[in-house]
């Protein structure tokens, strides 16, 4: 029986990130995965839905400047783009493949495995692997869980990936929909929303239960997106609950009802779920050598599950389920499992970006977050038309909203930025929030000019009282104030 240092299940962006920080430790590495290498960090999820969504962006530009310079464009073709997401994927996925062969030779040739199988732990240290070639079982000192997610269904939609589709089935259209309701007004729902509805040809219905898209952010951030998604013709469904959707002649048909007891029947080309995604737990022998779990996924501590030779990452444990999450944890694990980390790990500066029309960026908590816990804060917030890069762009919606501490130090506590360019600056803040730091090193760096950067610094300069343009002067581009929880509280 083959016999390994460290045995890793699946090879997603948090499994593949374990195995490459194995490597560091000259380990013998067993990689399996059952489907294919990159997971939903590359196949039908983010990079797939960012290569959509990049194209997307051009194509909604050039339909803009068609208009704006009077030009005559040729008819855009859905499968010259699609043809682009496949080669982004498999360009990804050979880039990942051809570096394990190359680790695998020369002089200095690491000792790791790469198995196309499905896993099953027997004991808390014997791995069945079935794969075309049949079933062996290796032996293996540590275990990392990297088995990710897959899209939730619901029982009473008939979901078939070709006339009803979850973020899965997007690679099997052929051309654009006519019209398509997607069901699910979160991050994924209105990244395809934004995708679809910028190409043009797609009547694009949203299905929103709440009063308004992307509940858990601001309410200015979303004002923005859902000015531009109805500017682009989305018809939001608000306070809408769906009472049944399913196949009537090969297309779709839904019926609504709204919080006023009204109901109503429509009928789109396709549909797309989506209404949160599913830990992959099941089918691994988990429960039967006593490893933790919960409905929203494994529980861990600091990535250690309830079995002390097996470690979880990414989308299968119980917290946020992003690349940059899961490739962190994956890191930590082997970290841990072969030395010691240099700290526990911290979710608190993990940078976001909604792919929305415009991109917004996150770090650190919103007003929303910040009320929830009782902090007393700081708000400055810069509106586009006062960046240069922005007026540059001929683009200015958008705007720069920082939240610090309501005390001397003026720690940063987050920041959204909604605009073209807005994720441009989030590392600096990520890394000032992490070190704990107030907002003085900002207000003085030099920022390559013109940035949207600078944008965040003007933000930083309001807090010290000392901001290029005066908030008393042009109020309605940019403002300071102080929120005070306690009191609302009180
Ligand atoms: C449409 C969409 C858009 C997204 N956009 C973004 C984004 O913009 N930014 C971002 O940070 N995140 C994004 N995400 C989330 C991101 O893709 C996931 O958080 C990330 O892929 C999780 O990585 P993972 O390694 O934990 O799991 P996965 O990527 O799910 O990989 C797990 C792998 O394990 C394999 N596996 C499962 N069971 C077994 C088994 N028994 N044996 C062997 N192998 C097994 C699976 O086949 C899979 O390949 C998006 C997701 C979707 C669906």
């Amino acid at each position: 029986m083959d016999k390994y240092d460290l045995c890793i299940i699946g090879a997603g962006p948090s499994g593949y990130a374990a195995a490459m920080r194995a490597i560091d430790f000259n380990k013998k590495i067993l990689l399996i995965e059952k489907s294919e290498l990159g997971g939903a960090g590359v196949n039908n999820g983010a990079l797939s839905s960012k290569t959509w969504w990049e194209l997307a962006r051009s194509v909604d530009s050039l339909y803009s400047h068609k208009s704006r310079y009077n030009l005559s464009t040729s008819e855009i073709n859905f499968n010259e783009l699609k043809q682009q997401v496949a080669a982004a994927v498999a360009e990804r996925k050979e880039l990942l493949r051809s570096h394990i062969e190359k680790l695998k030779s020369g002089d200095n040739a690491k000792d790791i495995t790469f198995l196309k199988g499905s896993a099953y732990l027997r004991s808390p240290h014997l791995v069945e692997i079935t794969s075309e070639n049949g079933k062996q079982t290796i032996e293996a000192d540590y275990i990392i869980l990297a088995t990710g997610s897959r899209p939730r269904k619901l029982d009473t939609i008939p979901i078939d990936e070709e006339i009803i589709m979850t973020s899965d089935g997007i690679s099997n259209l052929k051309k654009f929909p006519k019209s398509m309701v997607i069901l699910g007004a979160g991050v994924i729902g209105c990244e395809f929303a934004t995708i679809f509805s910028s190409m043009r040809h797609t009547k694009v219905h949203l299905i929103d239960k709440g009063d308004r898209i992307l509940p858990f952010e601001d309410e200015d951030v979303v004002k923005v997106i859902e000015q531009n998604m109805e500017a682009h013709d989305i018809l939001i469904h608000r306070n809408s609950r769906m009472i049944r959707m399913g196949i009537v002649d090969g297309e779709v048909e839904y019926e609504l009802e709204y919080s006023d007891g009204k109901k109503e029947v429509f009928h789109v080309e396709k549909a797309l779920v989506s209404v949160g995604r599913v830990p992959n737990y099941e089918n691994l022998g988990l429960e039967e050598i006593g490893v933790k779990m919960d409905s929203r996924g494994i529980i861990d501590s600091d990535t250690q599950t309830s079995v002390d030779n097996i470690y979880a990452s990414g989308d299968i444990t119980a917290d946020i389920a992003l690349v940059n999450v899961g490739e962190l944890e994956g890191r930590h694990a082997v970290e841990k499992i072969f030395s010691t980390p240099s700290r526990k790990l911290i979710y608190e500066n993990i940078s976001t970006i909604m792919f929305l029309n415009p991109e917004v960026a996150g770090v650190g908590l919103n007003e929303i977050q910040a009320k929830k816990k009782g902090i007393d804060y700081k708000l400055a917030s810069v509106d586009y038309k006062i960046i240069p890069r922005a007026i540059a762009k001929r683009n200015t919606q958008g705007f720069v909203k920082m939240l610090v501490s309501n005390d001397e130090e003026m720690k940063i506590i987050g920041l959204r930025v909604v605009g073209e360019h807005a994720s441009s600056a989030m590392q600096a803040i990520a890394l000032l929030i992490s070190m704990d730091k107030g907002i003085e090193e900002i207000a003085e760096c030099v920022h390559p000019h013109p940035s949207i950067p600078e944008g965040i610094q003007e933000c930083v300069r309001l807090f010290l009282g000392k901001s290029t343009f005066k908030p008393y002067a042009l109020n309605n581009l940019l403002h300071c104030e102080t929120h005070y929880c306690t009191d609302e509280q009180g």
